[in-house]
């Protein structure tokens, strides 16, 4: 029924190809800096402790985009999370406020300009960071006393449109769309009080039809239209599957339901948990009521935390560069890791 290839790479590596630009970044009220807040750290300020967010817009930047004409060569700087330029003439790499010089460890390459957007942000020569000068203050430097903005032209940056998204946009199943050879896929559940579920395992998608009582189901993974048909009963919370095989004893397994039932459809629309032989395992089967269900086993299992609101994101907490960012796109749920992949999931309706 599911041919189950390999291992179970790491969910984060089927996501598909960086784009070209990266929202997330924020305005530090404390030292008028520019630092990116999609990691799982605060960074380090000039005045002492974290960056702050607060009262910031989300600053969209041009990244690993070779063709947009801007001044590339600004990065990301692992340690303070700030931007910096990295193509002075003193080829310094400035002053990071966690103490020595900024680093270029895993960035990429970001590219800012004189163009439209908002106006007043400033190269300073001191530390190499980018400083907002639209306030009464100079900020602080980590050069010491505050930024510079001699020899700097007038940068303006782009605000990305953050949607609100509202926990209610999340809650629920997402399946990615992007799946394996082996039909491997991520799923992320999103639970009510800020808890995600992400899993990665084998996702089959299929359609079902119930004529009398059979149960019908067709599987819908490309070229390979399988059907199979099983006599089902359902009593209490145990759905029976009944196959029949010609001139063989049959062969019945036994599901359970998985939470409670819906009102007023047929007994089978919800999600039924039972073990899945070819892997020994458990899988989850769910039946929606346009028709469509999906047969889920996870075998690797991650818990975090989620928020909605203006900059919506999951959080695994265990390490830093375990935030994924989150947007919606029509029904579509986009997710961004720290590395710009992005992957595409789709709710499960019952
Ligand atoms: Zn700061
Ligand atoms: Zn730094
Ligand atoms: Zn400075």
């Amino acid at each position: 029924m599911l041919a189950l290839m390999g291992g179970a790479p790491a969910y984060f590596s089927v996501f598909a190809a960086a784009a070209d630009a990266q929202d997330g970044w924020r305005w530090c009220r404390k030292c008028q800096g520019l630092w990116f807040a999609g990691n799982s750290t605060a960074g380090a300020c000039a005045s002492g402790g974290g960056h702050e967010e607060t009262g910031s817009a989300s600053y969209r930047l041009s990244y690993n985009a070779p063709g947009f004409r801007g001044q590339h060569g600004w990065l990301w700087c692992s340690k303070c999370q700030g931007l910096w330029f990295s193509g002075n003439r003193e080829r310094t790499y400035g002053l990071c406020p966690a103490g020595g010089a900024h680093s270029r460890i895993g960035s990429g390459d970001y590219a800012i300009t004189a163009g439209s957007g908002q106006r007043n942000w400033r190269w300073c020569r001191k530390c190499q960071g980018v400083w907002f000068a639209g306030n009464q203050t100079e900020g602080i430097c980590p050069a010491g006393g505050v930024h510079s903005a001699v020899g700097s032209g007038d940068y303006a940056l782009n605000i990305a449109d953050a949607p609100i998204i509202g926990d209610n946009d999340l809650l629920g199943i997402w399946s990615a769309q992007a799946r394996t050879k082996g039909g491997l896929g991520a799923q992320f559940t999103f639970v009510r009080g800020g808890e995600v579920v992400a899993t990665f395992g084998a996702l089959v998608d299929f359609k079902y039809e119930i004529n009398g009582n059979r149960l019908i189901t067709t599987s819908d993974e490309p070229g390979k239209a399988e059907q199979s048909t099983e006599v089902f009963a359902i009593e209490g919370n145990t759905l029976q599957l009944t196959i029949a095989i010609p001139q063989g004893p049959s062969v019945t397994r036994a599901l359970t339901r998985v939470g409670d039932p819906y009102p007023d459809v047929h007994p089978i629309i919800g999600a039924w948990r039972g073990p899945y032989p070819p892997t020994r395992g458990e899988a989850i089967t769910r039946y929606s009521r346009s028709g469509s269900g999906q047969l889920s086993v996870p075998f690797q299992t991650q818990t975090g935390s989620y928020r909605g609101g203006t900059a919506p994101r999951i959080d695994f907490g265990a390490s830093a560069g375990s935030v994924v960012t989150l947007r919606r796109d029509g029904d579509l749920l986009i997710t961004r890791n720290v590395e710009g992949k992005e992957g595409t999931f789709r709710r499960f309706e019952y």
